[in-house]
Parts: structure tokens; C-alpha cells; sequence
């Protein structure tokens, strides 16, 4: 099987009838870069940048992440460099930087939340990622945006990092695109004006199904209630992704239902630019995407938007997959 994969490695990632993807990885270190490169991928659609911060006793300084950034970039070539700006709080805390007890993490003091409060921390990862831009295809993406706000403040800030580099005579892509994710159901809600003011979309799935359902997606007692094929997350997806395309912005997803066989034939239907995935899933998405037509993702999407249950849903997307092709 690892053999019959390792032969499409440099097959276009297209549908039967010409509709081509973005395959993008999700990484987290530099280590899962090689798997990613040897997988053939677009590129890297979300550089997940907190394993920089995790595991050590003080905040990583701007040469040091720099650093990183600066050899990711490198590494790839040219190819899309999606680094996400830091995510810690919810589920992802750090030893030494004190974050205050809450009886909700995950709605509480967060991601973009905390950087747009500590502005000096994240005016050194944004520093430390323009310089980085210099060498490279790289874009920054914000985590966890609910409003407009966010996204204004967080760009004054990257724009007052712009300056003080000019200033300082230090390189940088002046005109490195801005992206967010959409993993909120306000930022969905809102999606047409938030595309307003920026040059791409990540759909989060991993936050969005946790946030439309309000299931907790670290709690095990209520696991089953986690389901990303619900209704309400469909419409989510739909809603994201039309208004994307209005606006003419490239819209991704690289939530863990991007690299999920099964829902391959949503990403067509909706016509999606980009899926970005753990490495591992790149050959084996694009090995069934070969074998799609969109003509039939939007019939089957059709269909998925009248049911009323999630087994519905499941059932559809199953037989979908087990068709001859
Ligand atoms: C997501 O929420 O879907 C996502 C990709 O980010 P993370 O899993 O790091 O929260
Ligand atoms: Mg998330």
C-alpha cells in the first residue's frame, strides 16, 4: 500500500474532472517538515508555533524563533509557509508564563487574546516572522478571531513591527499576506465582512465543531457528542466557504476533517482551495481525490445539506466511498 502511494507523489492533486487542490501539511516541529516534503505537499497550511514556547523555562527570544522560522521557510522553498501566531491557553499551557485560573479555559484568556494583552510577546514573534518572510513564501495567520477588532489591532501591531524593521534597515515581504482562522461561530457568522480585511481563511474545524456544539474536545464523558459530520457544522463549513469565495479570498481548512477521507466530497462541493493535514493523510486523501468528479461532490452535497441527522450524513458519505468508481 506504503508502495502504491509513494507513486503518486508527484501526481497533481486533481479531480477526474480538472478541479485541482491545494495539499498543504500541518506541522508542529521541523522533524514532521521531511515527512511533509517527502509527501510531495503544496506546502505548509498551518505551522503550529507553540512547541517554540512549550518545554522550557522562559519565552523564546525574536533571534531564536526567527531562526526557526527562517530555516522552515527555507526548507520549502518558495512554497506556502502558513505560520500561525500563537495558540496557548485552553488546553496548551505554559509552565512559566502565568496564566490565571479559570473555571473556562477554553473560553477564556487564549490565543490572539493573550497576544493582543502581552503586545510585547507577540510583537516579537511578529518580528521575528517578518524577518523570516524575507527568505521565503511565508504568511501569518491569526488563531481564535471572534471580531473585526482583533484583526484590526493585530495588524496596527504588525504594522508598527513593519515600521521599526524598516527603520532598523532589516529585510522583510512588505507585502506578506494576512490570513485568519475560522474556527468560532461568530467569525462565521461574520465571515463576509472579516473577509474584508484580510487575504485568506483557515477553517479550524477542531475548534469549530467544538464551539458549535459546545462539546468540550477534551473531555472523554462526551466524546460521541463530538461529531463534525452534524448538520450545524455543514452549514458552518457552507456559510465559511461561500463567503470566502464571494469575496474572491483563498480559503483553506486544516482542521482534522481536512485530512479525513470521508469528507473529501464536501472540500469539492464547496470548491475549497486548500486542505491542510497531518502530513501521513496527504498521499491517502490524494489517492481518493484522483478518483472524484466535483459534478458529483455537489450532488452528494446536495443531499447532505437535507438530512436532519449526523447518521444520515455518515450514511451518504459511506456509501459515497464504497461506490465503484
Ligand atoms: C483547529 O482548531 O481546527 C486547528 C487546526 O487548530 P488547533 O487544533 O491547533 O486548535
Ligand atoms: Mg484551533
Amino acid at each position: 500500500k506504503k508502495q502504491q502511494l509513494k507513486q503518486i507523489v508527484s501526481v497533481k492533486p486533481v479531480t477526474k474532472d480538472g478541479k485541482e487542490f491545494e495539499l498543504s501539511a500541518n506541522i508542529s516541529s521541523l522533524k514532521e517538515l521531511d515527512v511533509a516534503l517527502g509527501s510531495g505537499t503544496n506546502g505548509v497550511g498551518l505551522f503550529r508555533t507553540e512547541f517554540l514556547y512549550m518545554d522550557r523555562t522562559r519565552l523564546p527570544r525574536e533571534e531564536e524563533q526567527y531562526e526557526v522560522y527562517r530555516s522552515v521557510a527555507e526548507r520549502l522553498d518558495q512554497k506556502p509557509l502558513i505560520i500561525r501566531t500563537l495558540d496557548i491557553g485552553g488546553d496548551k499551557q505554559l509552565d512559566y508564563f502565568e496564566l490565571p485560573e479559570e473555571s473556562n479555559p477554553f473560553l477564556g484568556y487564549r490565543a490572539i487574546r493573550i497576544c493582543l494583552d502581552k503586545t510585547e510577546l507577540f510583537k516579537t514573534q511578529l518580528r521575528a516572522i517578518l524577518r523570516a518572510s524575507h527568505y521565503g513564501n511565508v504568511k501569518i495567520m491569526y488563531p481564535l478571531i471572534s471580531s473585526v477588532e482583533e484583526v484590526r489591532a493585530a495588524n496596527a501591531l504588525l504594522e508598527t513591527c513593519k515600521q521599526e524593521l524598516r527603520a532598523e534597515g532589516i529585510g522583510f515581504a512588505e507585502n506578506i499576506e494576512v490570513g485568519i482562522m475560522i474556527e468560532l461561530p461568530a467569525a462565521v457568522l461574520i465571515a463576509d465582512i472579516l473577509a474584508e480585511e484580510v487575504n485568506f481563511f483557515s477553517i479550524g474545524t477542531n475548534d469549530l465543531v467544538q464551539f458549535t456544539l459546545a462539546v468540550d474536545r477534551m473531555n472523554e464523558q462526551i466524546s460521541h457528542l463530538y461529531e463534525p459530520y452534524h448538520p450545524a457544522v455543514l452549514r458552518m463549513l457552507k456559510l465559511t466557504i461561500e463567503a470566502a469565495k464571494r469575496a474572491g479570498i483563498h480559503v483553506g481548512v486544516c482542521g482534522e476533517m481536512a485530512g479525513d477521507l470521508q469528507a473529501l466530497p464536501i472540500w469539492l462541493a464547496l470548491d475549497v482551495d486548500e486542505l491542510s493535514m497531518s502530513a501521513h493523510a496527504i498521499l491517502p486523501v490524494k489517492e481518493r481525490l484522483l478518483t472524484l468528479k466535483q459534478q458529483d461532490a455537489r450532488s452528494l452535497f446536495d443531499q447532505l445539506l437535507r438530512c436532519s441527522t449526523s447518521a444520515q450524513i455518515h450514511e451518504l458519505l459511506a456509501a459515497s466511498q464504497d461506490a465503484p468508481i
